[in-house]
């Protein structure tokens, strides 16, 4: 297994990283005990970094997790989340993150986490979460309940403005970098770079559309972007490529990025994930992907508040001048 440090943190995160949603049944219901094996095997093949939050079933999946991990937990890099507790509730207050925390550590079996991420910011207030929230997570990191400060979100501009502002070790963003779309490079990538902040990329396989099962009834994306997905799916079956390898391979390929999550229920995905790691990039399978993808390439869907939406950020809005 290959390990990336993560910004100027002191962690070093595994190339892949277990995406714990999964084991909230939110993708479909799970067998628990499977998912206890997933787990266990992950671990023992080298994965060290799992990323979960209170919101993935409701605490299920922190729960499953914390199950999972025990007398496991020196072994793991743990990042779990706070802020966001069901699809429309939503409390960055310091005192509900707090509380959330303490939830948190009880669900899983530890003392501390390695890392607290503000959950989908673009659904906060962004005065709130630079002024109460970080500053908030900043105590908790003076009283070892948290090694380190992160924040997750959709809306490239608002992730960058906040990195430059909060103390924020690293930033996650989630569909924003696979095989369907690239622009976190043209916005975040080099803002998280000058100011040495680690970059976690999360769903490898967007959020399950370039999956056999297909995306879920909640998934945001139109019906065009899953169509063109699905059209990619019988195309990798026909020329017998593993579509996860490639989108897998190619989010390993970045450059920056320290770990790249992928929701992960099964041993089977825990196992056919690891062979991505030694598989190559098909570049002419990718070429034709981009072609079935048409104007799908790099959509972007409306995420969180108007008012934390990108309109007008570019990256010279961001970076120093050198
Ligand atoms: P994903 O793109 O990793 O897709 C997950 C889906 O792919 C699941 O249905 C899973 O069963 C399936 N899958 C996994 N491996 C497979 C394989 N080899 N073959 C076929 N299907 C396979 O999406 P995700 O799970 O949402 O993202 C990964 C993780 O990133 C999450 O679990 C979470 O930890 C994190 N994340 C965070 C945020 C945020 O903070 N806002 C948002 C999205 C994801």
């Amino acid at each position: 297994m290959e390990f990336r440090r993560l910004g100027k943190t002191e962690l070093t995160l595994s190339r892949i990283g277990f995406g714990a949603a999964s084991l909230g049944d939110v993708y479909f219901v799970i067998d628990p005990a499977e998912g206890l094996r997933a787990v266990h095997m992950a671990i023992d093949e080298g994965i060290n970094f799992f990323d979960v939050a209170p919101y993935y079933g409701k605490t299920l999946a922190e729960e499953r997790l914390g199950k999972a991990l025990a007398g496991k937990r020196e072994n793991v890099v743990l990042a779990t989340k706070c802020g966001r507790y069901d699809v429309t509730d939503f409390d960055f207050s310091a005192s509900t993150v707090r509380a959330g925390l303490e939830a948190s550590l009880t669900r899983l079996g530890t003392e501390y986490v390695d890392l607290l991420q503000v959950h989908d910011v673009e659904f906060g207030d962004y005065a709130q979460i630079v002024h109460e929230t970080l500053p908030e997570l900043a105590r908790l990191k003076a009283e070892g309940k948290i090694r380190y400060i992160g924040i997750t979100g959709y809306p490239l501009g608002m992730l960058a403005r906040i990195l430059k502002e909060g103390p924020v070790d690293s930033v996650l963003t989630y569909c924003r970098y696979n095989l369907m779309i690239t622009d976190m490079d043209d916005l975040l990538t080099p803002v998280a770079q000058q100011n040495g902040v680690g970059l976690i990329n999360a769903s490898a396989l967007n959020m399950g559309i370039l999956t056999a099962r297909g995306a879920s009834d909640w998934h945001p994306a139109p019906e065009g972007l899953r169509a063109v997905g699905q059209h990619a799916v019988k195309y990798a079956e026909q020329r017998g490529v593993r579509l996860s390898n490639q989108a897998l391979r190619f989010c390993f390929d970045h450059p920056y990025v320290s770990s790249t999550l992928v929701g992960m229920s099964t041993r089977k995905h825990v196992r056919e994930n690891l062979e991505a790691l030694a598989d190559t990039s098909d570049l002419e399978f990718q070429k034709e992907l981009r072609r079935i993808f048409g104007e799908y390439f790099n959509y972007v869907w409306p995420s969180g508040r108007p008012e934390n939406c990108d309109a007008q950020c570019t990256v010279e809005t961001f970076l120093e001048k050198q």
